[in-house]
Parts: structure tokens; sequence; C-alpha cells
């Protein structure tokens, strides 16, 4: 049931913001403990609270986004003359890009018409969207877009907003331009890759503070710098990478590290921000864009058909269909075998990928022991069959990577394990959930009932 419900909950968050602020999470579950549908009850919230326009600062932008609305002042801005397309006639010939900024952060835009406005003055812009180019996240301003320029703005002025915001880990997001926080080295390691037929040197690692763990990449020396320090971060660069911000360090990027006595100050040290995750609520992860090293645990309420064994191209290593892969053609395909379940913890759901290692752990068979199961019963199902019986209902913490795409929360787990010191926390809590008191969230409660039977 709540597979079917992840992607309609997003759509809602997309299009009205924090869904429990607003109490429309609450709207939406009445409307389904009336049996009203998922979509049905997706598109009543919509006409009844979407009417409105959608209004959104830089910080809730991500990939992907249509028809909305959007004020900031330009932090800088620039043209480029675009060749003539040929057979084009009327095409715009010109793309002006440029940096917008709010109180909440400031984002890169292209726009194909010319703006109401220059550096230092604020715009507001309807039908707006976003694209994804180049790994970061783009503000587009189309033909459709209507741009004014808004002479009474209250936004800080430019000096303010030129000024990197310093923020903390957990609220650097994927269309932030440009970033400074303070955090700790958790990982570190030098490689050399080709760029451009050049072997180029790059630091890559994972730096935490006392909110978050993001990955980042230096593509500068980093002198003295090393898996424990505290470092301040100037100007810092964001790119998108496998779904998540990272922090990317570049020529321009000033670094310096934090003296003792203020590092003394801060709210994290090395040894506090270097300890495992602590869970939290699956409702929390399915509300963010992404989230990078976080631990979360629930009960598995379905595993995903295309779970079991696969085969995969040896050249790409895409999931291949009867020895054809749709790149490099008819190959010998290699076995592997992955599981994908939904885990559900009563507050938020989401699609949870065990690549091999753990999918044998979990199953408790290998991927040969799976393989002979296939191979002597006649079903071509048998293995995805076994799974389903031996997984769902079974209660598991994983730690791993999440990321929110068009159907709802997806993770990919880096390590799942059964938790088994909770389980007088969880009867505790389920007491508590089934409670007098809580009559009125009754809906809730049958729901959260399921994953917990
Ligand atoms: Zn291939």
């Amino acid at each position: 049931m709540d597979e079917k419900i992840a992607p309609h909950l997003e759509e809602l968050t997309r299009a009205l913001g924090d869904l429990e602020k607003t109490g429309i999470r609450a709207e939406f579950y009445k409307l389904l403990a009336f049996r009203v549908s998922p979509e049905v009850a997706k598109e009543t919230i919509l006409r009844k609270f979407g009417g409105k326009r959608k209004i959104l600062k830089v910080k809730d932008l991500s990939a992907s986004l249509k028809n909305f609305e959007i004020t900031g002042r330009i932090l800088d801005m620039g043209e480029k003359a675009l060749r003539p397309q040929e057979g084009v006639q009327d095409g715009p010939s010109k793309l002006y890009t440029g940096i917008l900024a709010d109180e909440t952060g400031s984002v890169m835009f292209s726009s194909w018409k010319e703006l109401p406005g220059s550096i230092g003055d604020v715009i507001n812009i309807k039908n707006a969207y976003t694209r994804l180019w180049q790994n970061r996240i783009r503000l587009s301003i189309g033909e459709q877009s209507l741009v004014s320029g808004v002479s009474d703005s209250s936004l800080p002025g430019l000096s303010e907003l030129s000024k990197t915001p310093l923020k903390k880990l957990i609220e650097i997001g994927s269309a932030d331009f440009s970033v400074s926080t303070t955090a700790c080295v958790l990982q570190l390691s030098h490689r050399e890759v080709p760029v451009r037929g050049k072997q180029s040197k790059v630091i890559s690692g994972v730096l935490a503070d006392e909110t978050a763990r993001l990955p980042f990449t230096a593509w500068v020396e980093l002198p003295g710098i090393d898996i424990g320090s505290i470092i301040r971060i100037e100007g810092a660069q964001i790119r998108m990478f496998r779904g998540m911000p990272s922090i990317n360090f570049i020529s321009s990027t000033r670094i310096s590290p934090v003296p003792a006595e203020e590092a003394e100050k801060l709210a994290f040290t090395f040894e506090s921000s270097s300890k495992d995750p602590s869970p939290i609520k699956i409702e929390e992860i399915a509300s963010r864009d992404s989230m990078f090293d976080v631990v979360t645990a629930g009960n598995i309420v379905s595993v995903r058909p295309g779970s079991g064994i696969i085969s995969r191209c040896p050249e790409c290593s895409r999931v291949i269909q009867k020895s054809n892969c749709r790149v490099h053609g008819r190959v010998e395909g290699i076995r592997d075998m992955r599981i994908k379940a939904v885990l559900d913890d009563g507050t938020g759901a989401m699609s949870v990928m065990f690549p091999r290692e753990l999918a044998e752990i979990i199953y408790g068979k290998t991927l040969e022991e799976a393989e002979q199961l296939m191979f002597s019963d006649i079903s071509k199902d048998a293995v995805y069959e076994d799974l389903r019986r031996f997984l769902t209902g079974r209660y598991l913490a994983v730690r791993g990577n999440s990321s929110n795409g068009e159907y709802g929360a997806s993770f990919v787990a880096e390590n799942a394990w059964v938790p088994e010191d909770d389980l007088a926390v969880r009867v505790v809590e389920l007491l508590r959930r089934l409670g007098p008191d809580e009559g009125e969230q009754s809906s809730e409660v049958s729901r959260e009932g399921i994953s917990f039977a």
C-alpha cells in the first residue's frame, strides 16, 4: 500500500511544501481512511490547496521542477550569443546566464529572454523550471516564463547576498551555487583520474558536522589537511553526485584549519562526528531530496519484481534481458543477485536496493545456492518467490544513501542488520500509538499497524 502512497506524498510535498506544517499529510490520510484512492486523494488536495501559485525559495529547488514562481536578486549576469540554428527563423539569438539569490541561497540561472533588470536588481519569475546541466541545478527561464522587476523588495542587499552563506551540512542543497561551512574530515583518499586525456590528481572523501555527512572532491592540493582535521571552507561549489549534493573544492575555494581554541566551541568533534549515525525516521528521509550515510529501520512490506538473480553486461554492468545489452548487443551475461524491497517504519516507506553482498546476508543464501534453487525449480520466478516468503514482514536496519526521485524515496543500502536490541523500545512505541489518547489518529494507527503486525 505504501508503495502506492509514497510517490503521491512526494508530489504533494513538491507542489505544496512541508506537508506536516500545513496539515496536508493528515488531510491526505483522512481521505484514504474514507477509502479514497491515493490518486484521487492527491488530485483533491491539489485542487483544494494548489489553486494558489507554487512559490519557492532557492533552498526548495531540486532537479526537474516545473511551473513555479520565485523571486531573487541578480548577483551576476552575462550574455552569450547563440549560433543561429539552421531552419529556425525566429529562435532566440542570445542566452543570458547568471546567479540569482534570496535569503536561503544562490542558484545559477539561464534565460532565453532579456531580463527586466541587471546586477543588483530583484526580479520575480513565474512559470520557471529547473534543469540539471553539467551536474548542477539550473533555474531556467523559458519563452513561457513571465519575468517582472520588483522595486520594493525586502530581500537583503547585493553585498549581503554576495557573501557565500555559511551553512550546516544538512542545509546544503543540490541547487546551492556556492557555500561555506565548517566541518571535520572523516575520510580522505587520493587518486588519479583521466581528465581530457590527462591524468589529474583528485582528492575525495567525506565531511561531517553535528547535522550530517556529505561527500567532497578536491581538484586542488590540501596541504596539512588529513583525516580528523577540522576545516573552514569558503566558496566551495556544489555538484550533484549520484543524486546528492557533493562539495567541490576548486581553485577559488578557501580552506583553512580551524584553530584548536575555536574548534573547542564547535558542536562537534572528530570523535563525535565519526560515531555511527543514529537511526532516523523514514518520513525524514522521504522529505529530503537526498541524504548521505544515514541509518533507519523498518519492516519489509514487499519485495519488488526484478529482485533475485539477474544478468549483467560484462562491459557496462547494465542489467540485461535474454543475453542482450541495449548498448553492447549480444553478450555473455555475468550473474549477480540483488534485492529491491519496500521498507516501512510507520512514518513512511521507501524502496531499498540491496546489492549482492547484502542480499546474500539478509536472504541467508549465496548466489550459488540461489542458482541451485533456480535450476531445481521449474518456475523461473522460484528465487523471487522464495525471497518474498522469506523477507516479507522482517524487521531490518539499513545504512546507506537515499535520493528522492519521481517514484519517491529510494535508498541504496551499504550495510544491513537485524536490530535485536531495540525490540523492547518498539513494543512500547507500538503500545503508545495504539493507546486510547490516540483515537483521533485512528487511520494513522491502522496504517502503521500493518507494518508492525
Ligand atoms: Zn553493456
